[in-house]
């Protein structure tokens, strides 16, 4: 079960400079990270390390079965990011 990034990001990739497994998109030199409103992650290549989630100022990632209610559907949100680019 991957983690999974919610709606209090605010796309500043403190997760994406700790994450061991290169799975959170987009990078900074993405050419889309400038209009990026937040950062997603990849659950087929997310290892539950968990680093994402300390790294996290603002408390937007979660392990996607504690995912709150009301963010339910970033589940999906994460997984169509990258659904879209392949
Ligand atoms: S749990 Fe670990 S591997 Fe998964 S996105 Fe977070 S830092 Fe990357
Ligand atoms: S999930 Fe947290 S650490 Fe990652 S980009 Fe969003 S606000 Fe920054």
């Amino acid at each position: 079960m991957a983690y999974v990034i919610a709606a209090p990001c605010v796309a500043d990739y403190s997760c994406l400079e700790v994450c061991p497994a290169d799975c959170i998109r987009p990078r900074p030199d993405d050419p889309e990270f400038m209009r990026a409103e937040q950062l997603y992650i990849d659950a087929q290549t997310c290892i539950d390390c968990e680093a994402c989630v300390t790294a996290c100022p603002v408390d937007a990632v979660f392990e996607a079965s504690r995912l709150p209610r009301k963010w339910g559907e970033y589940k999906n949100i994460n997984a169509e990011y990258f659904q879209a680019r392949t």
